[in-house]
């Protein structure tokens, strides 16, 4: 697999790539923007014409754009389901613009709507989004950790989405700690196995492009999103073994969400590759 960190590029979208090769990263994940804000960045494109480049040089494939927190595609607000779709559609063009072959989001949440309406209406905005989705990207929806009345929860429910728009360019992420958090027990070969089974059924596993690797300290199934260091959590190190050892997953990205500064990211990328080392990947 390749690997690599989500990284923050407040600094700048070179010195983010910079960071993820120093941690020796063969992936990364950014936000283009505030990822707490409504208002989308005017886009530059000369900066991510030289982020691709810089990519480019430093071996890194795939980068992923995380779309902002505040998406919500299933809002009754009119107004927050308008500002979500504009806040998707820009970082669909500034993945295209720099060379970024992901974006990845979090479809929001039903409210206290009834779920097939607001189902509806996240396909009806997921389908005006990849109306216009530029060549050489691919939109991914993430898993959540099913917390409330939260879209994604289950690989049923992102299968269901697969099906209902059939497009090229849509994808999936199944982050480890909101699937773990929604109550798929992936601490080991077993539920590893299963949950890899049941993901195929569901979406089918060419369609699961990225994976979010946290560990995490939230009990299974406690629908809580919280991120903690590789093998430091209830995850562990065998579930992280028996997803690095898994045939079908050969090939895919997997992008580290662990808390901390510099130094924990370092140690959460080693953990990840020895964890890879010795699984004999
Ligand atoms: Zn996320
Ligand atoms: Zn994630």
């Amino acid at each position: 697999m390749r690997l690599g960190l989500h990284v923050d590029s407040k600094a700048g979208l070179l010195p983010a790539v910079d960071y993820a090769q120093r941690l020796g990263c063969t992936a990364l994940q950014i936000f283009s923007s505030n990822p707490r804000s409504y208002r989308p960045q005017a886009l530059d494109r000369a900066a991510f014409g030289a982020f691709a480049e810089r990519c480019a040089a430093a071996g890194i494939e795939p980068a992923v754009i995380h779309t902002s927190y505040l998406i919500n595609l299933a809002s009754d607000d009119p107004k927050i389901a308008a500002g979500s779709l504009r806040l998707l559609k820009a970082d669909l063009e500034a993945a295209a613009a720099g060379g970024i072959a992901y974006v990845n989001t979090h479809l929001g949440s039903y409210g206290t709507r009834d779920r097939g309406e607001g189902f509806g209406q996240v396909v009806l905005a997921l389908e005006r989004a990849l109306a216009e989705i530029p060549a050489g990207v691919t939109l991914v929806m993430e898993n959540s950790a099913g917390a409330g009345n939260l879209c994604g929860g289950t690989l049923e429910e992102l299968g269901a989405f697969v099906r209902a728009l059939a497009h090229p360019q849509l994808g999936v992420c199944l982050d480890t700690a909101h699937s773990w958090a929604a109550g798929y027990a992936i601490n080991a070969k077993a539920g590893v196995d299963a949950f890899v089974e049941l993901a195929d059924r569901e979406i089918g596993l060419e369609r699961v492009n990225l994976f979010h690797f946290n560990d995490t300290q939230i009990p299974l199934g406690g629908h809580r999103d919280r991120h903690f260091h590789i093998g430091e959590g209830l995850i562990g190190f065998e579930g992280f073994r028996a997803l690095a050892a898994h045939p079908e997953l050969r090939g895919k990205a997997a992008i580290l969400e662990t808390p901390g500064e510099e130094a924990d990211d370092a140690r959460n990328m080693q953990t990840i590759r020895l964890i890879f080392e010795g699984a004999g990947v």
